[in-house]
């Protein structure tokens, strides 16, 4: 027995009315784009579900692992659709669904039949009541248990009849779409990846920012931070990269101050330009993946130094996790062995020896009062020679 279609199980806790059509579009435009590698799909709702109905060939594990990642979605359920409604047909494919999925028999079941269409002859209740005895009488091991079944046969008799027992676990969170849009600073660590795919499960749109410092930077580095950005588009869709080259900026920074407070200053000009093309691309927050005192630029006193540039909300989804619960997540989500490639995203002669941990925004701002005749001219030349890469799985 093939299964050639999905039932999508989805949380519809408070969307209600119009906000429910915007969520099943952005559902459905994601299902879309995670599925086109896959295969050939027909997708609809009906009746406050959505259906996947494969149109030709494709692989079983391949459209799951697509669907997984579809945020918004909680329960894809492997369906069978039958076109015959006739009781007795039904009977054998429920008795040949259940003989193929549950090679041992010894285990309980319950059929939960669900008459929709209301001109079939026997309700919901004759159907399940009616059908538990039929698989009884061709599987005499098996034993019905209403209240905690190991199987649950459904059985939902629509325009057609749909039948399915088992939930496999989507990612949950909201559709891409459903909440606006966010710049990721993108490094090519562990960490900021990680942010990306948190913030995009709550249905946020993900841009990103990279900034590179060629010749102190490889074109590999720059690479690795593409291949991350397609990692995480494969959940969040296609991100927008912006390239920037920072290399005059951290020059600049590195010749006229303190070297113990170049990576704070340099993390507030970088936060500035992130901000600066994330108001010009629609983006109403930042994201970064800061944890707090992971490194000494994440500090609670320099994270206050580096978001006081901030005008917009940067949200840190890192910001209270070990390095192993974001390495768990890296793992999961496909990130982590791009993450560890040996590029480095910074050229160590950029990075103090002994850098300040307590920064004092007084001190900062007065070191950074050295680069008034040049930063401006500076950030222009950064923000206009932007490459922006489209980038999509
Ligand atoms: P990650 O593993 O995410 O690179 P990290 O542990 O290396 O983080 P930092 O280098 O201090 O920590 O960077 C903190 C955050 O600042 C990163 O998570 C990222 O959001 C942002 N960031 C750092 N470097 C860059 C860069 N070159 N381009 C864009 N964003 C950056
Ligand atoms: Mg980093």
């Amino acid at each position: 027995m093939e299964f050639k279609a999905f039932l999508i199980k989805y949380a519809e806790i408070g969307i209600k009315g119009k906000n429910r059509y915007m969520f099943e579009d952005a559902l459905i435009r994601q299902m879309k784009f995670a599925l086109k590698e896959v295969g050939d799909f027909a997708i609809r709702k009906q009746a406050g579900r959505v259906f996947v109905e494969a149109k030709g060939e494709f692989d079983f594990d391949e459209a799951v692992s697509a669907l997984q990642r579809v945020f918004g979605i909680t329960g894809i359920c492997p369906t069978i659709i039958e076109e015959n409604k006739d009781f007795d047909h039904l009977a054998e494919v429920c008795c040949k669904f259940i003989d193929e999925q549950y090679p041992d028999k010894n285990r309980t079941f319950k059929v939960y039949g669900r008459r929709a269409d209301k001109k079939y002859p026997m309700n919901s209740m004759e159907f399940s009541a009616e059908m538990g005895s039929r698989i009884l009488d061709a599987f005499h091991e098996l034993k019905v248990d209403v209240h905690h079944p190991d199987i649950l046969l459904t059985v939902e008799i629509r325009d057609r009849v749909y039948i399915y027992s088992d939930i496999l676990k989507g990612p949950g969170g909201m559709p891409i779409g459903t909440n606006g849009k966010a710049m990721l600073c993108l490094s090519g660590g562990i960490d900021s990846p990680v942010a990306g795919y948190m913030i995009a499960k709550r249905g946020v749109r993900i841009d990103a920012t990279y900034f590179h410092a060629p010749p102190y930077t490889s074109e590999r580095a720059k690479q690795k931070v593409v291949d991350l950005a397609k990692k995480v588009s494969r959940y969040a869709g296609p991100i927008n990269l912006h390239v920037v080259n920072f290399t005059d900026i951290q020059l600049a920074i590195y010749e006229k101050c303190p070297h113990d407070e170049l990576t704070i200053i340099m993390r507030r000009y970088m936060m500035k330009i992130a901000e600066h093309f994330a108001r010009e691309g629609g983006s109403l927050a930042l994201i970064t993946g800061e944890s707090i005192g992971q490194v000494a630029s994440q500090t609670i006193h320099n994270l206050a130094i580096t978001n006081e540039v901030c005008g917009m909300p940067v949200f840190r989804p890192c910001i209270g996790m070990d390095k192993q619960e974001i390495v768990d997540i890296a793992e999961q989500i496909d990130t982590y062995e791009t993450s560890i490639q040996p590029f480095e995203d910074c050229c160590t002669i950029f990075v103090a020896k002994h850098p300040v941990t307590k920064g004092n925004l007084k001190i900062i701002k007065r070191s950074e009062e050295a680069l008034k005749d040049v930063i401006d001219d500076l950030m222009k030349q950064a923000i206009e020679s932007v490459e922006i890469i489209r980038v999509s799985e």
